[in-house]
């Protein structure tokens, strides 16, 4: 059962719906000073686009674009037809702010809804947002799309796991949407509390909004006894809900009918092959306001060839590998924080947090890995310590070729952020 008929529309309806959708996206963008003159210069009208492959003869935009043009060039009608904004969480230079009309905003919140319908979650549902609200589009976005379901909808937003925890128990909350590292913390939290997670009548969880490996998913499920489900989206394309796992828990599916979907490679800028990690490129073509056409996102994925089991034939992108601006270049090796991640979050003995942290050493530079262990092994003496970092330095070695120091830190000892983990700290008095 769907809850919204384009889930199950066949490629051929899709493919012709992207087109003609796209070539209304061109007319309407051409309304915004950006594009407008970006378009007369190129000598693109709506007539360029005959199918949707000719998403190719439009130029890429890039954030640099949105800054150039901030806040307004891009609003493809008047500041008074917009009745929303947010900003994307960047924390260095100009931000970027995208804005909606009273339609995007219903757009947005049925595209959630539908997501949240994929896996099960009904209006019988009591549904907790424990993501921060204001700016973020984690906070209103989803809230929305909840309550489009129907759920009944605690807007908790972040932090204050004290409260988290009453407001879950007391109103019986089946269903929340919580970023990744806090539900490890939270998890802690729990534990100090004396109070067993399973217990909560907590049966699914939305995770996304940062980069997290399989094996947080496996941890967040296990901890919780739930189903947690990625949710992947991004400001510039209104916020989550531009791609989604289905229960089958195997990739994302990219709403089509909503966006067009692109995978190139960040140097050359040609798609890759289906199968190939790129930099994924998103077109809005189900907005008014802004109309956004192919955003270079900066995220690292690939699109997972094949049909997915659950029936939808809108294509999967595989969960996100890191960005294209988070690789970090070490004595000469590029190397993705989730590649750390997956080495630590596989052994059981590494607790829920972990910072790297680059610094200078003379002339080389040297990578550090803190880690939070397990308070039971944390008790040990210092010879099963010492093996402890040792097997992590050269699990270490075999996935990032670099041998990290390792540094084995208290449960609970490293900073925690209630909004997306910061996993990188670079201290380097020269960065290569
Ligand atoms: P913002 O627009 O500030 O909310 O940030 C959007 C960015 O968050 C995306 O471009 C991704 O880099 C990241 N992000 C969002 N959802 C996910 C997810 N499910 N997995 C990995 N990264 C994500
Ligand atoms: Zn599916």
């Amino acid at each position: 059962m769907h809850f919204d008929p384009a889930e199950a529309l066949s490629r051929d309806q899709l493919n012709a719906l992207q087109a003609e959708r796209l070539r209304a996206t061109v007319e309407r963008a051409m309304k915004s000073p950006f594009y407008g003159k970006l378009y007369r210069e190129h000598g693109i009208t709506p007539d360029t686009i005959k199918t949707v492959d000719d998403v190719r003869k439009l130029p890429l935009t890039t954030k640099q674009d949105l800054r150039d043009n901030y806040p307004y060039g891009l609003l493809a009608a008047g500041q008074d037809a917009m009745v929303r904004m947010h900003a994307s969480s960047g924390t260095t230079g100009t931000p970027t702010a995208i804005f909606y009309t009273d339609e995007d905003l219903h757009t947005w919140a049925s595209l959630m809804a539908r997501c949240m319908h994929m896996i099960g979650i009904r209006r019988s549902d009591v549904f907790q947002n424990m993501s921060g609200y204001g700016l973020f589009t984690g906070g209103l976005g989803i809230h929305y799309g909840a309550e489009h379901l129907g759920c009944l909808t605690i807007p908790a937003g972040a932090g204050n796991s004290k409260r988290q925890l009453k407001l879950l128990k007391d109103f019986n909350v089946t269903a929340v949407h919580i970023i990744p590292s806090y539900a490890l913390y939270f998890a802690s939290f729990l534990e100090k509390e004396g109070i067993d997670p399973k217990s909560l009548p907590l049966r699914r969880a939305l995770i996304g909004a940062e980069p997290h490996t399989e094996e947080v998913r496996k941890r967040i499920e296990e901890i919780f006894d739930i189903k947690a489900y990625n949710s992947y989206g991004l400001s510039e394309m209104n916020g989550p809900g531009v791609a989604f796992e289905c229960p089958e828990q195997n990739g994302m599916h990219l709403w089509e009918d909503s966006y067009i979907l692109e995978v190139i490679d960040p140097a050359s800028l040609e798609p890759v092959e289906d199968g190939q990690v790129g930099e994924l490129v998103l077109t809005t073509i189900r907005r008014d306001g802004m109309p956004i056409v192919r955003y270079r996102t900066r995220d690292l994925t690939r699109i997972l060839p094949g049909e997915c089991p659950c029936g939808r034939v809108h294509r999967r992108i595989d969960r996100i590998q890191g960005r294209t601006d988070d690789m970090l270049i070490l004595k000469g090796v590029n190397i993705y924080p989730m590649q750390v991640e997956q080495v630590l979050m596989s052994m059981p003995e590494v607790g829920s947090n972990y910072l790297i942290v680059l610094e200078s050493d003379g002339d080389m530079d040297q990578m550090c890995i803190r880690v939070e262990i397990n308070d039971d092994i944390f008790v040990e003496d210092m010879r099963v310590l010492g093996a402890l970092q040792t097997r992590i330095a050269k699990r270490m070695k075999n996935e990032i070729l670099i041998t990290p120091r390792v540094e084995l830190v208290q449960h609970g000892s490293l900073p925690h952020s209630e909004g997306k983990a910061e996993r990188v700290q670079d201290m380097r008095t020269r960065k290569s």
